[in-house]
């Protein structure tokens, strides 16, 4: 196994390029990857405009056994892991990213080129303790978005902690933050750092573009710290993160959570809508794995769904303020 950084620096070629021919190679050697993969290229989607930005959604039944996943602690005590290495399927290959972390390609694609980021040894899904890595990897992948899903917040391997990427360009946000940022409450502008409160976005979103590292990670320990005090009873605070690199900043989008599934999840009959909302949902392509939703899902139901997953205003602007306050210390 080689490092992603040595590949890098030894063949001269593009994260991405390396990484396309990663997931080429894959498709060539596993079946589970090739059908999986083949049939993304069948999958449908469809546009829903708003206000300045769209939503898309996705079919694509492929991504059932993750949205429908029970990630409660007896549950998951009683499966087997499938992030763990003893567990994985001989056919998946891996890159080496530091001492602690393997990319793999995911064989239940949403992205043309969809990988997980898994630790090499099983632990907690966490955020705080690995935001650095979400950054590192960010800057390493460029052309990619990471992203991180809370253990209440999409992820389904709560117990075992990961990153996903997949193609910045796939996701609306990636275009939809330069576009709208300046119509949204900028909180802080220094000298390497800019940090937004999105209010009017569907979704409540805390963006930070910045060229320093420490200046993002110290940003990021703030935006938790309180946040962690307004959900003290949970394990982290309800969140999901999104991460890209390019032309030498970070970008990193924030969303807090106040609930795992919205109530359409867990309704009966025709009036039931299976989504589990995760960070790609959040950057702007909701994924349906029932036909049905896909075809019945209403441009309301997508804003009643951020509602019940999203903090309110209320909480959101007293985050942003506590944020923002601490930002006026901040040199
Ligand atoms: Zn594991």
């Amino acid at each position: 196994m080689a490092q992603l950084l040595d590949i890098i620096s030894n063949t001269g070629k593009t994260a991405k390029e390396i990484l396309n021919e990663f997931t080429q190679s894959q498709i060539q050697d596993w079946p589970l990857a090739a059908a999986n993969f083949k049939g993304l290229e069948k999958v449908q989607e469809k546009t829903y405009p708003y206000d300045g930005f769209v939503i898309r959604t996705q079919f694509n039944s492929e991504r059932m056994r993750s949205s429908v996943a029970e990630v409660d602690k007896k549950t998951i005590a009683a499966r087997q892991c499938f992030l763990c290495n003893e567990n994985r399927p001989k056919e998946q290959d891996a890159i080496e990213f530091g001492d602690d972390f393997l990319i793999l390609v995911n064989p239940f694609p949403i992205f043309k080129n969809h990988f997980t980021i898994s630790c090499n040894r099983h632990i907690d899904q966490r955020f705080i303790g690995n935001a650095q890595t979400l950054l590192e990897l960010a800057a390493a992948m460029e052309g990619f978005t990471v992203f991180y899903n809370g253990p209440e917040c999409g992820a389904s391997a709560p117990d075992h902690l990961h990153f996903q990427a997949g193609e910045s360009s796939f996701m609306p946000v990636t275009i939809d933050f330069d576009r709208l940022k300046h119509r949204e409450r900028l909180l802080f502008s220094g000298k390497n750092t800019q940090v937004w409160a999105f209010d009017n976005y569907l979704r409540k979103m805390i963006s930070v573009e910045t060229s320093s590292m420490d200046e993002g990670l110290e940003i990021i320990g703030m935006y938790y710290q309180h946040f962690q005090a307004m959900q003290p009873e949970k394990v982290e605070p309800m969140m999901n993160a999104l991460c890209s690199w390019n032309d030498g900043k970070w970008k990193i989008h924030l969303f807090p959570r106040k609930a795992h599934r919205p109530s359409h999840f867990y309704r009966k009959g025709e009036n039931q809508i299976l989504i589990s909302p995760g960070s790609v949902d959040f950057g702007g392509v909701f994924i349906l794995p029932r036909r049905e939703d896909f075809d019945k899902i209403t441009s309301e139901n997508i804003v009643d769904i951020l509602q019940q997953v999203c903090l309110n205003q209320d909480t959101f602007q007293e985050l942003a303020g506590q944020l923002q306050n601490d930002l006026t210390k901040f040199v």
